[in-house]
């Protein structure tokens, strides 16, 4: 099984290499900026000269938006614009005209209805201040060094790595891994190189062949498993969380820029702001670990997993920090075990956003009208039932397992799943609350439904 995947490793760059990093950032910059003020300057001359009256053929040539036509157009001017050129690599360039040329398509599907989701709007000129450094590498020699702790790049040369680059290296060498390309960018105040691999994965088998499995990601606890076991949250995350909310407030108790009144920051509020990034970074690179630990175990164990659908009214009505960071979990666990159930011949069913795993008792299928967020308990009026909010949750998710494969088994019910497998796969993209995909609309909420509304496969 082909796929592409990426390896991410940490840098140990010298002040040297550093400087040239920056400097190949800034030429993507500028070849980036040089190219938008052309295709702007000529589109406005093309408004204008239409404006006179001048017939179409007549019209200055309109600019390709093309990779290769912006490239032509860079590489005729690049001596006059860029006379220092030969000091970078062809593939700074490459990056922001590539980068451009992405946002100029964009912008034109979005316009002509091509591009589902939000309006995309026109590119603008990137700001050394704001911008992400960032250079992208597809061809030249791009190696991991013998010793897997360096990666050898063009012009570059040998860069140290945080870490050892083992894994990847073994792939490369048993010729089951190929480099496509190198992404070295700074993250989070620390360069990073990030390679786009394909690699022939040996499919898998779960352990637990036939075992299900239900998942409710969770606010106190990473996620609750039917099995009754809680997945707690990674060691050093709520001290991590902590250290980000006062670093939080110490920021804000310092003199930071304004806009309107053109006040620069203080140095005081530049470095709590670094520092509150760092903790941020912290924070994020914690709960990923963690949440990549509990994927790769359930994906590698269990045969069908059943998750929920990301919540989409709940993060719009819900401001709480911790509630915003269990939505932003919730969607990469889906994502993750999208792609690990594949790797591992297991499956993935997701629950419609409407199905009331909440609300619904384990024991009887009672269904209770209202369960407020700071209820941890479930107890069941029918039954007599008490358990723990998120086990009961997870419970039920395991529970219509069984329903799906007695409804799913039709061939209409198949078709079915496969069309929503497509819609998915955009909702499963969009992070932003509140937007509704071109191919969503018209999707009701099941009502009293059956279950294979209920419960779409993810693959
Ligand atoms: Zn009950």
């Amino acid at each position: 099984m082909k796929t592409i995947q990426a390896y991410r490793f940490a840098l140990d760059l010298t002040a040297g290499q550093e400087r040239d990093m920056l400097a190949h950032a800034g030429a993507a910059r500028v070849a980036h900026n040089w190219a938008l003020a052309k295709v702007k300057a000529v589109m406005d001359q093309r408004a204008a000269e239409r404006s006179y009256g001048v017939a179409e053929e007549h019209l200055t040539p309109s600019l390709s938006w093309s990779l290769a036509g912006l490239r032509k157009a860079w590489n005729a001017t690049k001596p006059e614009v860029a006379p220092w050129w030969p000091e970078v690599s062809k593939e700074a360039f490459n990056t922001g005209l590539d980068a451009l040329a992405r946002a100029l398509k964009n912008w034109a599907d979005s316009r002509n209805g091509k591009r589902a989701g939000r309006p995309v709007g026109f590119p603008r000129f990137r700001s050394r201040r704001r911008t992400t450094p960032s250079v992208r590498f597809t061809t030249g020699a791009i190696r991991v060094a013998p010793d897997r702790m360096h990666v050898v790049l063009p012009r570059l040369g040998s860069l140290k790595l945080h870490e050892s680059a083992r894994k990847l290296a073994r792939r490369l060498d048993n010729g089951t891994a190929r480099i496509m390309s190198a992404t070295v960018r700074l993250d989070g105040g620390r360069w990073h190189v990030s390679f786009t691999v394909e690699v022939d994965r040996v499919e898998g088998t779960p352990a637990r062949p036939g075992s299900v499995v239900g998942v409710d990601v969770g606010i106190k606890h990473l996620a609750v498993l039917s099995t009754g076991e809680l997945v707690d949250n990674p060691r050093h995350l709520v001290a991590a969380q902590q250290r980000m909310r006062s670093l939080g407030r110490a920021l804000s108790r310092k003199t930071g820029p304004d806009r309107r009144s053109g006040r620069r920051p203080s140095k005081r509020w530049e470095r709590a702001a670094t520092r509150l990034g760092r903790a941020h970074t912290r924070v994020a690179n914690l709960r990923r670990d963690g949440l990549h630990k509990l994927t790769t175990r359930i994906a590698t164990t269990y045969d069908t997993i059943v998750v929920e659908d990301l919540n989409v009214t709940g993060m719009l009505a819900n401001r709480q920090l911790a509630r915003h960071i269990a939505d932003a979990g919730f969607a990469e666990i889906r994502r993750q075990l999208a792609y690990k159930t594949v790797w591992n011949g297991g499956r993935l069913l997701i629950a419609d956003r409407w199905y009331p795993s909440s609300k619904t008792c384990s024991g009887c299928g009672a269904v209770k009208t209202k369960l407020a967020l700071h209820e941890r308990e479930y107890a069941c009026k029918a039954c007599g039932l008490v358990i723990d909010r998120d086990c009961n949750a997870s419970l039920n998710l395991a529970t219509l397992a069984a329903t799906f494969d007695t409804a799913g088994s039709g061939p209409v019910a198949a078709r079915g799943a496969d069309q929503k497998t497509r819609v998915r796969g955009q909702v499963a993209t969009k992070r932003e609350p509140g937007t509704t995909s071109v191919g969503q609309t018209g999707t009701v909420p099941p009502q009293g439904g059956t279950t294979k509304r209920v419960l779409t496969a993810a693959h």
